[in-house]
Order: structure tokens, then sequence, then C-alpha cells
């Protein structure tokens, strides 16, 4: 049976997802490897909620260049518009880890041909998700990690995000209104690269898994 997704934020509480919210470019050194600039101001696009996934399995879809792209995702548990900086704390539920899966070739010719992109971000099982941590575990500040086959391909720091997390809640709280349960990922540090068929991922921060995958 098919049934909308649902997440669970650190108190226990369910949230039906909503809008999941997505960051371009909000590392530099991801930039730097796309041969991209650096924004100005957040490059916001979306993914249906559809997309999501909390495992294990991943299918991919057959005969494609999916790459991964490991985020921190926020949880977001209150409904508001026009959010201040100092005031977007207030609305975060929780933190977890996340993959956007993109379809980099078509992806690549989408962009060439100034069409949207939705069709090579948001197809099924495209939003992989972690559980979700308190936003102020102490292990924020840490590195957070994602290891393919044991070897660690992708490391990010929070303090290293061009647009921080309370200023992409504001950004976008000022062109859309939030719900509880929308998703917000906030961009990926650079190490993208792509997945095949019987990898086995494990998401993390410090010392700690945050979620384990296998690509089918
Ligand atoms: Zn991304």
């Amino acid at each position: 049976m098919i049934t909308p997704p649902e997440v669970q934020g650190p108190d226990g509480r369910i949230y039906r997802v909503g809008t999941l919210y997505c960051i371009g470019r909000n590392y530099r050194n991801h930039a730097r490897e796309m041969d991209a600039p650096v924004p100005e101001h957040p490059i916001v696009f979306s993914k249906s909620p559809a997309a999501l996934t909390q495992g294990p399995d991943i299918y991919l879809p057959p005969e494609v260049n999916v790459h991964h792209e490991l985020e921190i995702v926020v949880l977001i548990g209150k409904p508001g518009r026009n959010i201040s900086v100092t005031a977007a704390e207030g609305v975060i539920a929780g933190l977890g880890l996340g993959l956007d899966l993109t379809l980099r070739d078509l992806q690549s010719e989408f962009k060439a041909k100034g069409l949207p992109w939705f069709r090579s971000k948001s197809f099924h099982q495209s939003a992989v998700l972690t559980s979700i941590l308190p936003a102020n575990d102490p292990r924020w500040k840490e590195n957070y990690w994602l290891e393919i086959d044991g070897k660690r391909v992708q490391e990010g720091r929070m303090h290293d995000m061009i647009f921080p997390v309370t200023e992409l809640i504001s950004d976008i709280s000022q062109f859309s209104a939030f719900f509880p349960g929308d998703l917000i990922y906030t961009g990926t540090p650079e190490g993208v690269g792509p997945l095949r068929v019987g990898q086995e991922l494990r998401i993390g921060i410090g010392k700690d898994e945050l979620g384990r995958y296998w690509i089918r």
C-alpha cells in the first residue's frame, strides 16, 4: 500500500511531510567543484513529498547517472510567514541528515535547455532522510559524513554553510508560508558522485550513525 510519507520529530511527534525545499550551492567547495559561482542569495528549488524515503532500501531508476548529495535537513515544527532570522530557531522541530539524489546527466540537459529540472530532482526515493535529532544537540558542531562501502566520500560542517539555517528559513518565509512537516535540504558540501546498485551507505555525524541504506 502507498501511504503519504511521515517523519518522527525528536520528541516523538509524527509529522505528515509537506514541501521539500532544497538549497543549491550553499557550500563554497561544492560551487567550485560544479564550476558555478557562489550565489549572493539562496538558490531555492523543491521536491515533492512523494520523493521522501527513510530507507533502508533505495531503488535507483535503471541505467541513469544518479549522484548523491549529502545534506543537513531541517524539519519545520510550526507554521510561519515573514520569519525574522532571530525568530527562525523557534520554528525548527529538529535536524537530520539526508541525501538529495540527482539524475545529474538529465539535470545538465535541462539546465542547458533552460528547462525546469524537476524530473531530475524529484523522482521516487530521491530524498533520503535519517532520524531527526534536536537542533541544539551538541553533535551539530561536529563533522557530518557519508560513507559508501566503508569509504568516506563526503564530509561537511554546518559552520561552512554560506547561508546558515536561520537565514534560509527567514529567506524562504518571505515568499512562502511554512507548515509543520516541511523539510529544508540545506545544500551539499563537495564530494558529490555517482551511486551504484549493491552499495551500502552510512550517514552520520561525529562518531554516530544516523542512517544506513542499501542501493538496490
Ligand atoms: Zn542538493
